[in-house]
């Protein structure tokens, strides 16, 4: 039965694809010029996300590593006639806060080319690795518009090791740059005795109490504001190999693994998805999805 909250409002549903072998946590054991040598499963576990969604009737974004579309057009291809959204995660996996703003451009740049060669459609969207444009980055957000991105979804508006941007809104927002002005989505969080905590996939969909995770989408189906969940297709994948990392990044990575299939099938039971782009309806000027309009990551 249809819910009121799934009848009132379509939020947005991402996938980061990435090889289970190409997650930060693994850098250091896993360089990128060895990619090419471990086995892959991106296809199966594509195939896993696509027939997940079709059965829910939902579409999402694919932001879809460069690397990936250029051993993979094929695949690309097929999530984009499948009739989801490809947007870019990077060509390298990098994380933006260790690039120059030559490196940066010559990866958004990379990714957009590949990609939209691969589908044979516009690439506007960008997610950084690790969501990794923090306080300090805001820079890339023009190199972004100047290479014809028009909306991000990387500023995590949570405070953490690692990444996060405490001080951006926690709905979607027009960030204002000498280049122009980008829609931002940032991934969903909810507020817990006064503190902000996510609760957008990921590792915290398989880790948190599931209500947690719920009562965000509630939330923002209440408040009639698109709530973003990001997930990768490694997390759909139990049977992958493991890495020799230490045990918290074990337990953080490997972890729950279990409970990502049966989680996504309660949301999109619940909640209506779809893709970035429809959210935003790109094919018109961009407009606020929500009704706070911020300048805070100026
Ligand atoms: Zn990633």
């Amino acid at each position: 039965m249809t819910t009121p909250a799934r009848a009132q409002i379509e939020h947005i549903f991402t996938v980061d694809v990435e090889e289970y072998f190409q997650v930060a946590a693994f850098e250091r054991i896993v360089s990128r010029h060895e990619w090419g040598t471990y086995p892959s499963r991106i296809e199966r576990t594509i195939e896993t996300l696509l027939d997940l969604l079709a059965l829910y009737g939902a579409t999402g974004t694919f932001f879809t590593l460069g690397w990936i579309a250029d051993r993979y057009p094929f695949l690309v291809r097929r999530i984009h006639d499948a009739g989801h959204e490809v947007a870019s995660h990077g060509y390298w996996h990098r994380r933006v806060d260790t690039l120059s703003v030559r490196e940066f451009r010559d990866d958004v740049r990379a990714s957009k080319a590949v990609l939209e060669h691969a589908c044979g459609a516009p690439v506007t969207g960008f997610r950084a690795p690790n969501f990794s444009i923090k306080p300090g980055g805001e820079w890339a957000f023009d190199v972004l518009l100047e290479e014809g991105y028009r909306y991000d979804s990387s500023l995590f508006p949570i405070r953490r090791p690692g990444y996060g941007y405490p001080s951006a809104p926690p709905v979607p927002h027009l960030i204002h740059r000498a280049s122009g002005s980008i829609c931002e989505l940032p991934p969903a969080t909810t507020t817990w005795r006064g503190i902000r905590i996510p609760a957008a996939g990921g590792a915290y969909l398989r880790h948190f109490p599931f209500a947690i995770i719920r009562r965000a989408f509630a939330e923002h189906s209440a408040n009639g504001i698109p709530a973003t969940l990001y997930i990768h297709p490694w997390e759909l994948d139990p049977e992958q190999p493991r890495m020799n990392v230490p045990f918290p990044t074990r337990l953080r990575h490997y972890g729950g693994l279990a409970r990502t299939i049966p989680r996504l099938r309660r949301l999109l039971s619940e909640f209506r998805f779809t893709s970035a782009a429809c959210a935003l309806k790109l094919e018109a000027p961009l407009q606020p999805l929500a009704a706070k309009v911020s300048n805070a990551a100026d």
